[in-house]
């Protein structure tokens, strides 16, 4: 879950009011950001040029002393975030600003110079609708993907945070932007799923923050909490969201669902218990942290709790693995209870356990 919330540099690339002269600045420090500002519409001709020249190979000059200074006096005031006023004028120079400022008020309600009019190289520098559209289109996806990854840094530690954020899909997204749009539905493309991902994840944000508190106040819902910090939702309707055990005299006390940030238990009066609330609770968790595994390894094709099972842990099975979780957790040695029995039957060794707070570990679950 690594991002960058604090590269200013991503976001001024993306952002089309980045002042051109900055633009160039970062172009020359941070080759991995030229296809973003090459897609700013705030990008001059000659330094789309320069970024085409430079991707290719070709030994080119960067522009930095020719880029028309009309359209930035122009265009929206150029905004110091964060830091001030002092960042993108140390990027600047003295002379720049003086030039800036003359210019500024020598072409004040007057003609412009346009800026295509003054391209003096060849290559990509067309100023097309098409062009300014996919700039448009990407800095859109800037602005979105720096919001988005500020919120997915928040989730860090969280087990179920590949599930909150989508991790694959967030992933998939992501090497799309890299490779670049190569047309206007492309870049437009681009721009919705960016914005979906990030409407999506303020949602939960928001349903998290909502759920928080443990209204019910029930050991379950402790559970849950504890677990997800109000990004997992608790329902006790397993009586009507799980399907029926197939199992003789077995009854389903809880489930997962096609949400897979959410458990479904019996209510907790027929659950046998403390005993049987904490032991079902934790074992509809250790699925969900399973999806959550899966999910930040789905190009690996295998999760962590797979790659155990393929060892024969757990006699290889899922269930037998979110038992083992939930016994671990609970430190019990039997699935069974003066009222009943939990779970599918198998209780697991000393080594199972040890691998269980090894997987823990390492997907954030929690483990006392
Ligand atoms: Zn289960």
């Amino acid at each position: 879950m690594s991002s960058a919330p604090q590269d200013w540099e991503l976001q001024a690339a993306g952002d089309p009011r980045t002042h051109p002269q900055l633009l160039s600045d970062i172009a020359t420090r941070r080759p991995d950001l030229r296809g973003i500002i090459a897609a700013n519409p705030s990008a001059f001709a000659e330094l789309r040029s320069w970024i085409a020249a430079v991707d290719s190979g070709v030994q080119a000059q960067q522009p930095v002393s020719q880029w028309p200074a009309a359209p930035a006096v122009a265009g929206p005031p150029v905004r110091a975030r964060r830091s001030g006023a002092g960042w993108w004028f140390a990027g600047c120079g003295c002379l720049t600003l003086v030039v800036l400022v003359v210019l500024g008020v020598v072409f004040a309600g007057g003609a412009l110079i346009s800026e295509g009019g003054g391209a003096s190289s060849g290559g990509i520098s067309s100023t097309s609708s098409d062009e300014e559209y996919i700039g448009e289109q990407m800095a859109i996806v800037a602005t979105e993907r720096q919001r988005f990854h500020e919120l997915a840094a928040q989730l860090e530690g969280n087990p179920v945070a590949p599930l909150v954020t989508e991790f694959a899909k967030s992933q998939r997204l992501d090497k799309r932007i890299a490779e670049g749009p190569s047309n206007r539905f492309q870049a437009e493309s681009l721009a919705n799923d960016a914005t979906e991902m990030r409407e999506n994840l303020e949602q939960r944000f928001a349903e998290a923050e909502a759920r928080r508190g443990n209204a019910s106040g029930t050991v379950s819902e402790a559970l849950v909490e504890e677990a997800g910090n109000g990004f997992i939702d608790i329902a006790w309707d397993a009586a009507t969201a799980c399907s029926v055990s197939g199992r003789e005299g077995r009854t389903t006390a809880g489930c997962t669902s096609d949400d897979p940030l959410a458990v479904h238990i019996l209510p907790e009066n027929e659950l046998f218990g403390d005993w049987g609330v904490r032991i079902t609770t934790l074992h509809e968790l250790a699925h969900l942290y399973q999806y959550a595994d899966l999910e930040e390894r789905m190009d690996q094709d295998q999760s962590a709790a797979m790659a155990l099972m393929d060892q024969g842990f757990f006699e290889g099975s899922g269930e037998k693995l979110a038992d083992c979780y939930a016994l671990t957790y609970t430190g019990g040695w039997t699935l069974e209870s003066e009222q009943g029995s939990s779970g599918y039957g198998y209780v697991c060794n000393e080594s199972e356990r040890q691998a269980i707070r090894e997987w823990a570990a390492l997907i954030n679950a929690p483990m006392p």
